[in-house]
C-alpha cells in the first residue's frame, strides 16, 4: 500500500529530493553548490556533429524537468547543455559539399557553417536544435565546450589528468585490458599548430615543471582523417587541445560542479563511458559522479525514445530529427510524452497509420481536465495528473482551461468544413464552444485544427480520412428498411434539437422500436450515404457536425433507391448523361504527358499495407517515383522491368508519408488490376498519344 502512495510523487520530484538528500549529506558538495553560481548544475553535453537525433531530445526534456523540479523545491538550480564543439569532426554527411572533406580531423569549432548567419560548422548544428527550446519549453543555459577550453576553465583538471596519466591508463587496463586505446596514452589530444587538426594528434611527453607538451600529428593515427606529420611542443592550456571524449566527461564534473547528468542507457552499460567516467572522476579527480551515479556505481542511463519503430543514433544516420520531430507531433505533445513517461520506461512513437497521436492529445486533455478540476478523480489521481501538466506545459500556465476540440473530432470537421471560420462557427453550434470564445481561445483551437489537417493529409490511416458526398453515390445497394430507417433519421434531425447523446439514443430507437433494423445495418448504412464507405468517425457527432447535408442525404438515400430499382437502363441512362458530361476537348486531351516507363525498383512503403514504392525511368534524367496501391495485385519482381504507361505531368501528391511524382495506368475490374502496357517493346520515355 506504502509503494502507491510514493508512486503519486512525480519522478522528476523524487529526484530532485534524492538529490537534495544527497548533497545534504556531503559537505563537500554543500560547498560545490554554494560556489556554483546555477546552484545545482543539471548538466548535458551533445556534439553538433550533423542533424541531431529526437532520442537526445528526451535527455534535455528531463534534465529540465529536474531543475525545474529542484527550483520547486526550493533551492538553487540551473540545466546547462554544452555543445561538444571541439569534438573532431569524423565523418561526413549528406547535406555537405565534398569541400567538407579537407576539415576532416578538425575541432567543428573551426570549420566554417554549411549555411550562412552562423559563427561555425558547431554553432549552426546546436542551433538547429536549441533554436526549438522554447517551442518545447526547454530552459537551457547554452554553452560551447570549446570556449570553455579557450577560457581556461579545463585548466586545473587537464593539469591533473597529465600528473595522473598513469592512473587514468590503469583504470582503461583494468577495465578493457593491455590493449585498449587510452592504456598506454597521455589523456590528451592537442589541435596540431601546422594543419588545426585535432582528431590526428597524439601526446608524447608532458613537461610536468614546464607544463608543455610534446605532440606528433600523424598522418595513419585514424582512418578518417590524415595528419601532417608535423612533431611540437605546446601548452595544453586555454584551448592547446581536449581530453579524449570519456576523460572529458569525468573532467567535466568537477570543472563545472555538476551535481546531476545522466544520459542514454547505452552509455551506461558495464564497461561502457559511463563506468570509467565514474572510476576516473572518482579517483583522479576526486569528485564524486553527479545523479544519477554514486562512486563506481554508474546507475542508471534513460531508455530510448525512438520514433516509427527504428532505434535513434546519430551515427547510423537513420531516424528523425529533433529538430523535425513538430512535423509529426507538437512540441507541446511530444514534452507532455516525455514528462509522464519515467525514464526508464521505452517510448517509441509511431507517427503513421496509428493512434499515438489521438492518444496522446486524449491524455493530454485528461491532465488538464484533472489538473482544472474539470474532471472528477481521487485525490491521488489529482496530485499525479496535476503535476504532469504543470510540468509538461511550455510557457506560463493557463489561469483558465483552455477550449478542449477531442482531435479526432478536430480531423473530422477538417475535413467536412474549409474554413477555420465554418469549424469554429460548428463547434459552437454544436455546444463544444463556448459563445462567446476569447481570442486566445480560438488561437488554441486553430493550433489544434491546423494540426489535424497536416494528420490527415501526411499519417492518418484510411479510417479516420473520408470525403463526405455530395449526392448519394449510385448502387449502394441498400435494403428498403435501411433507407427507411436513415429518412427517419433525416426528419428526426430536421425538427429536434439534439447533443451527441440525445441523437445517438434517438437513432437506436429508431432502429429498435420503429423501423425494426439492427444498428449496425443502420450504421453501415448511413457511412454508405454519407462517405461512401463501410464506416467512418462516430456517427452522431458527425451527423450533428455535417447536420445540414447529412439530412439531406439521409433523405435522398430513399429516392436513389427507388431509382435504381429498375437497373438495366438505369445504368444505360447514367452511363449516357455522365459520357455527356464528362466530354473534353482535344486541347484538355493534350495537356496530358503520357510516356512509356519502365519500371526499375519495387519496394513496400514502410508502415502502410497496400503501398508499392516504384523508381520508373521515362527517358529523363532521373527516374520519377510513383507510390501505387498495387501490393494486392503484383509482386515487386512481377513489376521491376515492366513497361507501362505513365502520366507524367500530374502534381506530385504523398501517400503513406512518400511523394509520388506521377501516375500509372491500369485497367480495374472488380477485384482485379491489371497496368497497361505496350504490345511491342517500347524505349523509355515514348510518347504516347
Ligand atoms: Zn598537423
Amino acid at each position: 500500500m506504502e509503494k502507491t502512495e510514493v508512486n503519486v510523487e512525480h519522478w522528476a520530484d523524487r529526484i530532485a529530493d534524492e538529490v537534495i538528500e544527497r548533497v545534504k549529506k556531503s559537505e563537500f558538495l554543500q560547498k560545490i553548490v554554494k560556489e556554483n553560481p546555477y546552484g545545482y548544475m543539471v548538466y548535458d553535453e551533445k556534439t553538433p556533429s550533423g542533424k541531431i537525433h529526437i532520442g537526445s531530445g528526451r535527455g534535455w526534456v528531463i534534465h529540465d524537468v529536474i531543475a525545474k523540479a529542484l527550483r520547486k523545491k526550493g533551492v538553487k538550480s540551473r540545466f546547462v547543455l554544452s555543445s561538444d564543439d571541439i569534438d573532431p569532426f569524423d565523418k561526413m554527411n549528406s547535406e555537405l559539399p565534398k569541400e567538407y572533406e579537407k576539415y576532416l580531423g578538425m575541432p567543428f569549432m573551426n570549420m566554417p557553417s554549411p549555411v550562412k548567419g552562423y559563427d561555425n560548422f558547431g554553432a549552426y548544428y546546436f542551433a538547429q536544435v536549441t533554436d526549438k527550446f522554447k517551442e518545447f519549453g526547454i530552459d537551457a543555459v547554452l554553452e560551447s565546450t570549446g570556449e570553455q577550453y579557450n577560457k581556461g576553465a579545463f585548466n586545473k583538471t587537464i593539469k591533473i589528468a597529465l600528473d595522473n596519466a598513469d592512473k587514468i591508463q590503469k583504470t582503461y587496463t583494468d577495465l578493457y585490458g593491455d590493449e585498449a586505446m587510452g592504456s598506454n596514452r597521455l589523456p590528451f589530444n592537442p589541435i596540431c599548430e601546422k594543419c588545426g587538426k585535432i582528431g590526428t594528434t597524439v601526446t608524447t611527453e608532458w613537461d610536468a615543471k614546464r607544463e608543455m607538451i610534446k605532440y606528433k600529428c600523424l598522418p595513419d593515427f585514424v582512418t578518417w582523417a590524415k595528419g601532417c606529420g608535423y612533431e611540437g611542443e605546446r601548452s595544453p592550456y586555454n584551448g592547446g587541445g581536449k581530453f579524449p571524449w570519456k576523460v572529458e566527461w569525468a573532467a567535466k564534473w568537477p570543472t563545472k560542479g555538476v551535481i546531476v547528468e545522466t544520459a542514454g542507457k547505452d552509455h551506461f552499460t558495464h564497461g561502457g563511458s559511463r563506468t570509467i567516467a565514474c572510476r576516473i572522476a572518482t579517483d583522479v579527480f576526486k569528485y564524486p559522479p553527479p545523479y544519477p551515479s554514486e562512486g563506481y556505481k554508474t546507475g542508471p542511463g534513460y531508455e530510448f525514445f525512438t520514433v516509427g519503430g527504428k532505434k535513434m543514433s546519430t551515427s547510423k544516420g537513420h531516424g528523425m530529427g529533433f529538430a523535425d520531430s513538430t512535423d509529426y507531433a507538437p512540441a507541446q505533445m511530444l514534452r507532455f510524452l516525455l514528462v509522464k513517461s519515467r525514464p526508464n520506461a521505452v517510448i517509441d512513437f509511431q507517427p503513421y497509420e496509428s493512434n499515438d497521436l489521438i492518444l496522446l492529445y486524449e491524455r493530454y486533455d485528461y491532465a488538464e481536465r484533472v489538473y482544472f478540476d474539470a474532471q472528477e478523480v481521487d485525490e491521488k489521481e489529482k496530485l499525479k495528473q496535476s503535476r504532469i501538466y504543470e510540468l509538461s506545459h511550455t510557457g506560463e500556465l493557463p489561469k483558465k482551461m483552455p477550449p478542449q476540440v477531442p482531435f479526432t473530432h478536430a480531423a473530422t470537421l477538417a475535413q467536412i468544413f474549409r474554413s477555420d471560420e465554418e469549424v469554429i462557427a460548428n463547434l459552437k453550434e454544436t455546444g463544444h464552444l463556448p459563445e462567446d470564445l476569447d481570442k486566445e481561445g480560438e488561437a488554441y483551437v486553430i493550433d489544434r485544427l491546423n494540426f489535424a489537417r497536416k494528420w490527415i493529409s501526411e499519417f492518418a490511416s484510411e479510417q479516420y480520412k473520408f470525403t463526405l458526398q455530395d449526392k448519394v453515390a449510385k448502387g449502394l445497394d441498400l435494403s428498403e428498411k435501411q433507407v427507411d430507417a436513415l429518412h427517419l433519421a433525416a426528419e428526426r434531425m430536421d425538427k429536434g434539437r439534439f447533443n451527441e447523446e440525445t441523437l445517438f439514443n434517438e437513432f437506436y430507437k429508431i432502429c429498435k422500436e420503429e423501423v425494426e433494423i439492427s444498428p449496425k445495418e443502420f450504421f453501415s448504412a448511413a457511412y454508405k450515404v454519407l462517405l461512401n464507405k463501410d464506416r467512418g468517425p462516430k456517427l452522431a457527432p458527425f451527423a450533428l457536425a455535417a447536420k445540414k447535408k447529412a439530412i439531406e442525404l439521409f433523405r435522398s438515400a430513399k429516392a436513389e433507391r427507388m431509382n435504381t430499382s429498375d437497373d438495366e437502363t438505369n445504368v444505360k441512362k447514367v452511363n449516357k448523361e455522365v459520357n455527356k458530361m464528362d466530354q473534353i476537348d482535344f486541347d484538355t486531351w493534350k495537356k496530358l504527358k503520357l510516356k512509356i516507363g519502365k519500371i526499375i525498383s519495387a519496394e513496400k512503403v514502410p508502415k502502410t499495407e497496400k503501398l508499392y514504392k516504384l523508381q520508373v525511368d521515362i527517358g529523363e534524367k532521373k527516374p520519377v517515383q510513383i507510390v501505387t496501391s498495387l501490393v494486392d495485385y503484383y509482386k515487386e519482381t512481377e513489376l521491376v522491368g515492366k513497361r507501362i504507361v505513365v502520366l507524367t505531368n500530374l502534381k506530385p501528391s504523398k501517400f503513406g508519408g512518400e511523394v509520388s511524382e506521377a501516375m500509372l495506368l491500369c485497367a480495374e475490374k472488380g477485384n482485379t488490376c491489371v497496368l497497361l502496357t505496350t504490345d511491342k517493346d517500347m524505349d523509355a520515355g515514348s510518347i504516347v498519344t
